[in-house]
């Protein structure tokens, strides 16, 4: 092996794919533009509708979300109506970069979400330096490159971008925070590629990730939470600033990888304005249930409120204990209805039944009743009209459970909703519910959308462009083919256009 490394993966988390083929081709991202002249690429399909928080379990692991469960960071408590958190720790499915590092290579991991890594002689991660889902202090394997990390790239300047209000002066305090961490985190790579030679070596941007949910306002004059004083604090459009530091730094870690090196470079999904209907579900669900709002739920929405009003400084420590504190008074309530809303995230809505057999004081029954109940809402919400367009407000209403096969197929929101996002969503409206308003208090103003773009570059390759769509999981995969590990009983296969001729031949 000549170069640093001789696979290499580099993901650009939720980078909006139609922006990046549209300023390369203003020749505003030079380097991945080079790229992807140089590459195999294709567009990525996605886990169905629910994909955000499934993605990086199924990029991981290799296999689709009925196999490993996970689809939020809070899921159903299956004793109860209550929440549990989900971490990646309850994954029962193994990393395709374990199966790799057992076959004796070299694996180095700086950032990749949710990603399982044994500790041992031959692998090296970092984690949390600068994620966007911020959920420990960093976190380094071996322990002695916490201080090297820290005299290399120092800490991070950004934090869990969620804590950031929309307020001008944070906003900009955001955009430059998460230019310095994009211009920074080159400066790791390289430092972790000055270690190898490694077999494997991926890393993750998350820096599209955050400024895709907080700053799509800034750059968009017709989004609801645009606000004038934006443009002179923040300039025309802060996104294309921040592509433009990762792209930097794209440039000089992929010189720093050399042409030798089997290159992937992943924009997993992108993101739009955050424009859906998710924070009205649950009134949607009681008007047609016929139940009453409980008393206790104005109050409740006004500290909440008041909560999110506070600085993330105050925030920052409490906000998961916030968040199941928040759903605590909607159990009990839970248990006397036949459905309610469950968090999902937020671009897709989620419905669940509350099933005799399943749920501990379930009264819909299994079988006919439970898929007449499903037949009807769907229905019923299909119905929902945007109230100020009058174009439909859902786009789709899929059964979770013939969303994924595997033995988890049952755990997912019984209905997934895909809500139309053309326009903003205020208020919804259909003959059987009436009008409500939608009232979310979560301040993003962009997120998800499911299409991703990968690019496959290697001196064995042809550059060209394929038809159709490459299976997220095929991805991990496809590096480990490159290495020689073959892996079975995941969905995922390796991706015969990523790899060189002669192994069909
Ligand atoms: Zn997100
Ligand atoms: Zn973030």
């Amino acid at each position: 092996m000549s170069g640093p490394a001789r696979v290499a993966c580099i993901t650009l988390d939720s980078a909006e794919q139609s922006l990046l083929r549209q300023w390369v081709s203003h020749g505003l991202l030079p380097h991945f533009g080079k790229l992807l002249e140089e590459s195999v690429s294709s567009t990525t399909r996605n886990p169905e509708i629910i994909y955000s928080s499934t993605l990086w379990p199924s990029f991981n692991t290799g296999v689709w979300p009925g196999r490993h469960n996970h689809y939020c960071y809070l899921q159903p408590d299956s004793q109860g109506y209550g929440l549990r958190r989900f971490l990646p720790e309850h994954l029962s499915v193994d990393s395709v970069w374990n199966a790799i590092a057992q076959q004796g290579h070299r694996v180095a991991l700086i950032d990749v979400p949710n990603a399982r890594l044994a500790r041992t002689s031959r692998t090296l991660q970092v984690s949390f330096w600068g994620e966007h889902v911020v959920r420990h202090p960093l976190t380094c394997w071996p322990l002695s490159l916490e201080q090297e990390v820290q005299e290399v790239a120092g800490a991070d300047p950004v934090g869990a971008c969620d804590l950031v209000r929309q307020r001008p002066h944070e906003l900009r305090r955001l955009k430059d925070g998460l230019i310095e961490r994009a211009t920074r985190r080159a400066d790791l790579a390289l430092a972790v590629l000055a270690q190898g030679p490694w077999d494997l070596f991926a890393l993750n941007f998350s820096e599209a990730h955050c400024a895709g949910h907080q700053l799509w306002a800034t750059r968009d004059p017709k989004h609801p939470q645009y606000r004038t004083a934006f443009r002179a604090l923040l300039g025309e459009d802060p996104l294309l600033d921040v592509y433009q530091a990762i792209d930097r730094s794209l440039g000089r870690i992929v010189d720093a990888l050399g042409h030798d090196t089997f290159l992937l470079v992943l924009a997993t999904h992108g993101m739009g304005p955050r424009y859906h209907a998710t924070a009205a579900l649950d009134s949607v669900l009681r008007r047609l249930d016929g139940v009453d709002v409980p008393k206790a739920s104005g109050p409740i929405e006004t500290v909440r409120k008041m909560w999110l009003q506070l600085p993330g400084m105050v925030r920052g420590p409490l906000r998961r204990v916030a968040d199941l504190l928040y759903d605590a008074p909607r159990q009990r309530e839970r248990a006397t209805r036949r459905f309610f809303a469950i968090p999902t995230s937020d671009n897709c809505g989620g419905v669940r039944f509350n099933l005799r057999g399943r749920e501990p004081k379930g009264h819909v029954e299994p079988g006919p009743p439970y898929q007449g109940l499903c037949d009807w809402l769907e229905r019923e919400l299909l119905l929902l009209v945007n109230a100020a367009t009058g174009a439909p407000a859902v786009t789709r209403v899929l059964r979770g459970d013939l969303l994924f096969a595997g033995p988890f197929r049952n755990q997912f929101p019984d209905l997934v909703i895909e809500w139309n996002h053309e326009a903003p969503i205020s208020a919804v409206r259909s003959q059987r519910v009436g009008e409500l308003r939608v009232e979310s208090l979560n301040p993003r103003t962009g997120d998800h959308r499911p299409k991703g773009l990968v690019l496959a570059r290697s001196t064995d390759l042809a550059p060209h462009a394929l038809e159709g769509a490459m299976a997220l999981v095929d991805l991990a995969p496809t590096l480990a083919a490159r290495l020689g590990v073959e892996l079975s009983g995941i969905d995922g296969k390796p991706i015969p256009d990523f790899l060189p001729q002669h192994h069909y031949v």
